[in-house]
């Protein structure tokens, strides 16, 4: 893979170990961390400190979560190669690829117009292609509904009611809720207009902006 080394190789085993220590247990989780070359979704002048586990910004005002974040949600999603993943803030494509290197098929929508060109782009170039939208994620993608998981990568003051309808009866959605400091939030859907709430400890995420596609 392009610019990829022994010694990058070596920092994500050590990352991925990390992470173990932090508490993620899903090893296929654990295995994608290992896999996906963080590296090459940074701004050059952060490189260097790309297995670390802290978040950067990746232009637009947005940034990458940090690895464990990633790895969190992930874990919470339980998924299973072959389902469908509905993904709301692509961003630089790290989570997009961390979820194809598990097997899934992703639907992954961005509302910077620059982010989703930027990744749009680039994620074929290291072999993670898929389905990219350009739009508002509160609205999630109805053709393509119901999907098995849903993931939002960035604070929601609500969980969008539209989400909750295009999950799949026994699906999971993931989601951080609140403003300044997120609780991640996990939603079962039990039935046609039944969820089961569980909720984890305090992250801190960039807003999800509603209605403002392409601003
Ligand atoms: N998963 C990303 C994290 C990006 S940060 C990564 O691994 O890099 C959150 C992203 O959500 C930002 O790119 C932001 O522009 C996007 N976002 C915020 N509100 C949104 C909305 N309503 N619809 C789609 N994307 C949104």
């Amino acid at each position: 893979m392009l610019n990829d080394t022994y010694r990058h190789k070596g920092l994500r085993k050590q990352l991925a170990k990390l992470l173990k220590e932090k508490g993620i247990e899903n090893a296929e989780v654990l295995k994608a961390i290992e896999t996906v070359p963080r590296h090459l979704f940074l701004n050059s002048s952060f490189i260097e400190r790309a297995y670390e586990d802290i978040a950067f910004p990746i232009g637009a005002g947005q940034t990458i979560s940090r690895p464990h974040t990633v790895a969190f949600q992930t874990e919470l999603l339980e998924l299973k190669r072959g389902e469908k993943v509905l993904e709301i803030g692509t961003g630089s494509g790290y989570q997009t690829s961390i979820l194809l290197e598990m097997g899934a098929k992703v639907f992954t929508i961005e509302r910077q117009k620059e982010l989703f060109d930027i990744t749009k782009t680039f994620l074929p170039t290291i072999g993670y292609s898929t389905k990219f939208f350009y739009g508002d994620g509160y609205k999630g993608i109805p053709v393509f509904a119901p999907y098995d998981k849903i993931i939002i990568t960035a604070g929601a003051p609500t969980i969008p009611d539209a989400l909750l309808g295009q999950l799949k009866i026994g699906g999971r959605l993931v989601i951080p809720v609140g403003d300044k400091v997120q609780i991640m939030t996990l939603i079962e859907k039990i039935g046609a207009k039944q969820f089961e709430k569980t909720e984890y400890g305090e992250f801190k995420f960039v807003p999800l902006l509603e209605d403002k596609a392409g601003k």
